[in-house]
């Protein structure tokens, strides 16, 4: 059993870490998809990668939320549901649905991604099923859960729905990128991250606690640069791109 106590040590070095990692992917680009090289090692099919990158958070998160003794009301199977709810997609949904011919991905990022995934399992699974005061049936009126469970339902449908039009850009057997259109991409290139952090955020809200709000962080120090980094190849590569269209936040940035 870790204490409350060390638990909270940990907890807040990871939130540093994400703090810390936030101007470092401001000035590298991780070679993923559009951004691919092969300057970063070995590396694997895409889709198995997104499968071993992804699938660790819900063993660890489901093991230790389920081998914890702290009461299992409504509200924590609420907040347990709708994290598989979006791993479901992410695992085996979304790699399957890419349009990813020969595509490969760095064994350095899939190890790194499996790092991210077993400490944010480890820190909301041991949460809620150990260190977590009891979310009564009342929390479900509580302002907090509401308003947090409305921006999570909003941004798991922009992030769903943005992703689907991207892969409808490769319709009918097309290769290559194509300038997205319609929804969300009138106002920035990538909407689907947007989608995801808003997720997110509203998660964390929903629990109301630091475990949830230290994945918000990580999502937004992890995606924002990321954002950022699609705009700038969107530049680059499409003369003819929307020049009023922002990178991640509509109207800002
Ligand atoms: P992208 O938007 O780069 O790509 C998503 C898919 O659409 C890929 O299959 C990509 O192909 C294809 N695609 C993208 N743009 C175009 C285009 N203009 N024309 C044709 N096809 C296109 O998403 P990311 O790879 O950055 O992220 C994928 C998902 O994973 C997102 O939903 C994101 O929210 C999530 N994610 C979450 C993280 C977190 O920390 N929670 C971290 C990273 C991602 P290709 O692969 O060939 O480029």
């Amino acid at each position: 059993m870790i204490s409350e106590h060390l638990f909270f040590t940990f907890l807040y070095i990871w939130i540093a870490l994400a703090i810390i990692t936030f101007p470092v992917l401001l000035r590298i680009t991780v070679p993923y998809g559009r951004h691919a090289t092969n300057t970063w090692g070995a590396t694997a099919d895409n889709r198995l990668g997104w499968f071993l990158m992804e699938a660790p958070v819900v063993i660890v998160f489901s093991w230790f939320f389920f081998t914890g003794a702290a009461p299992k009301t409504i509200p924590v199977f609420i907040f347990y549901g709708l994290f598989m709810l979006h791993y479901a997609n992410r695992i085996f949904v979304f790699p399957f649905r890419m349009k990813t011919s020969g595509k490969r991905i760095p064994w350095s990022i899939i190890m790194l991604a499996v790092f991210f995934n077993f400490l944010n399992g480890f820190f909301n699974g041991y949460w809620f099923g150990t260190l977590s005061p009891v979310y009564h049936i009342s929390w479900l009126y509580d302002p907090r859960f509401i308003c947090g469970l409305i921006l999570f339902l909003i941004g798991m449908y922009i992030n769903i729905s943005s992703d689907n039009k991207l892969f409808n850009l490769r319709k009918g057997g097309k290769t290559g990128y194509y300038i997205p259109q319609g929804g969300l991409f009138k106002y920035i290139s990538s909407p689907n991250l947007f989608g995801e952090i808003i997720e997110w955020i509203g998660w964390a809200m929903m629990g109301w606690c630091l475990p949830g709000f230290s994945f918000a962080i990580w999502t937004m120090a992890n995606l924002i640069p990321r954002a950022l980094d699609h705009h700038r190849w969107y530049h680059r590569r499409f003369t003819n791109y929307p020049k009023d269209r922002k990178a991640v936040i509509p109207k800002l940035l």
